[in-house]
């Protein structure tokens, strides 16, 4: 049987090659390579996607948060919200900008930042809040906004993982102070190498985010602020435009695997499909269950290796809460995390991109069904030792 991977950024771009190829030759035959023409037409598109006046493209995800965070004006002094939950580039981009993150639990339900929490978490320090849209589904930026608002705090939106998602109406990204994006080849829109943006409606800091980039100039030779050197290439630019007006049907394709998965896995014991909060939306970046165990038990890895031996490829994303990483160790708000911590234990990663096929998803859910078939009896049999040795 065929290896099902966890992803095939291959069979993405296989579709759309020649229009890829075309693209990139023009990239060539023009010899704009940094900026120029086709990064500012794939600005304005991605504003437009996005529904805001502004996009500027940057190197990567990681500057985009640095960038959009850099834009907002918090610096040194200043503490950043961050959930325990998601990838440590959310935390690294706060420190790299000399503020503090403080990290608060995610909820139980959706994995993504609690609003509660968020709140108690705030200081006379507290400058913003990092609201990640975690394995794509939209974070609750109702109450998050109500919470900044309430608390003038700037709302950052990490939306690396849920690009084209929406909520209530509006495309995530648009409704934060600013929306930070990642094309790593990997995310529902990826480039061919590293690549990132940075969405607003505000000009002033669109302004300072297109400086920060380019060594703080905001014209030629006036370097008013200091910046870095952090744009998006003429290259990634021409293949995101091209991907990009196949977006929405690839995230279509996602909802519908992910559907499917879901109804496939229903009334197993021990197992949780992901569930999607109520007015939120979800592009499923990664398709992301639970395995339900106790230590010292680790039914994750059994369920693992159980899954690798049929061929079918699993990932965790992420085995440890942001403050349980040496690089971020003590910066846990004083309400802890424990949801995020039992999250890290528990979730897994099961294959997911638009061209998978619906037959593998049927193989990965009867490989997932057999594995709780033949734990339940065997844990029947454990469960009477004196029986089985007098
Ligand atoms: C991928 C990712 C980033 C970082 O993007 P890079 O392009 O790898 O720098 C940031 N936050 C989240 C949630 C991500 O998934």
């Amino acid at each position: 049987m065929p290896t099902i991977p966890l992803i095939d950024v291959a069979a993405g771009n296989g579709e759309l090659q020649r229009e890829i190829e075309a693209a990139i030759h023009e990239v060539v035959a023009d010899g704009r390579f940094v900026g120029g023409p086709v990064v500012e037409a794939f600005e304005r598109a991605f504003a437009a996607f996005c529904s805001t006046r502004h996009a500027i493209g940057v190197a990567n995800g990681t500057d985009a948060l640095e960038i959009g965070l850099g834009s907002l004006g918090i610096g040194a002094g200043d503490e950043v919200i961050v959930p325990a939950l998601t990838f440590a580039a959310t935390a690294e981009a706060v420190c790299n900008v000399g503020a503090q993150p403080v990290i608060v639990d995610v909820r139980p339900d959706d994995y993504t930042l609690d609003p509660d929490l968020a709140e108690t978490a705030i200081t006379s320090r507290t400058a913003a809040m990092i609201a990640v849209h975690l394995y794509g589904q939209t974070a609750d930026l109702g109450k998050l906004g109500a919470v900044a608002e309430r608390h003038e705090l700037a709302l950052v939106e990490d939306a690396a993982q849920a690009h084209g998602a929406e909520w209530n109406g509006r495309p995530v990204g648009s409704v934060g102070s600013v929306g930070c994006f990642s094309f790593y080849p990997s995310k529902n829109l990826g480039a061919m190498g590293d690549a990132g943006i940075v969405v607003t409606s505000d000009g002033v800091v669109a302004r300072r985010a297109r400086a920060l980039r380019h060594h703080g100039q905001t014209e030629r030779d006036h370097h008013e602020l200091v910046g870095r050197s952090s744009r998006l290439d003429a290259f990634q630019a021409a293949v995101l435009a091209v991907k990009l007006d196949h977006l929405a049907q690839w995230n279509e394709s996602r909802r519908a695997l992910a559907a499917r998965y879901t109804s496939g896995l229903v009334g197993l014991d021990g197992i949780s499909a992901p569930a999607v909060r109520l007015g939120a939306d979800h592009v499923y970046h990664l398709y992301v269950i639970r395995v339900h165990s106790d230590p010292p038990e680790d039914r994750r890895v059994e369920l693992q290796r159980y899954l690798a031996e049929r061929g079918i490829e699993s990932r965790v994303h992420y085995p440890a809460a942001l403050h349980l990483l040496p690089a971020f160790e003590g910066l846990e708000a004083e309400s802890g995390a424990p949801i995020a911590e039992r999250l890290g234990r528990e979730v897994l990663s099961l294959p997911m991109y638009p061209q998978l096929s619906a037959d593998d998803v049927d193989r990965v859910c009867e490989a997932i069904r057999r594995f709780c078939a033949e734990a339940s009896p065997a844990a029947g049999e454990l469960s009477k030792p004196s029986a089985a040795s007098s």
